[in-house]
């Protein structure tokens, strides 16, 4: 499942929209059967700009889903990439912090680690229920 996972999320790169920085990103979330492709946007007002993590989650939550299994990111880094703090935080929103999340480059170079590990102490919907 891991590599269909990283092949759907390099298809997804595919489609990003970079005319600036000219870095793709592709991810993929995987709920059930089900997987939602994102890829990051950019706009000439840089502050728009979305990341693909966060394309393929709320592309996910439109779907119906809120608690999402796992989630695959890929682009074109001499390591794994690294999602950025905001897509760590909304990793957390929608998966559990156990759940898988696989990072990949172009070259084959796979890290799979968790959301937890990615954001400990992240802040959720508890925290507002104090
Ligand atoms: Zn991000």
């Amino acid at each position: 499942m891991t590599e269909q996972l990283i092949q759907a999320a390099k298809e997804a790169r595919t489609h990003a929209y970079v005319p600036y920085s000219h870095f793709q990103v592709g991810a993929v979330v995987r709920v059930g059967d089900a997987v939602y492709a994102g890829a990051n946007i950019e706009n000439a007002s840089f502050g728009l700009s979305m990341c693909a993590e966060r394309n393929a989650i709320f592309a996910a939550v439109m779907a119906g889903h809120q608690q999402l299994d796992e989630i695959t990111v890929i682009g074109d880094t001499a390591g794994p990439i690294s999602p950025c703090g905001a897509c760590r935080q909304v990793m957390a929103e929608f998966m559990a912090p156990n759940a898988p999340v696989t990072l990949a480059n172009l070259h084959g170079t796979t890290q799979v680690t968790t959301v937890g590990e990615l954001l400990p102490g992240a802040f959720t919907k508890g925290d507002l229920n104090q």
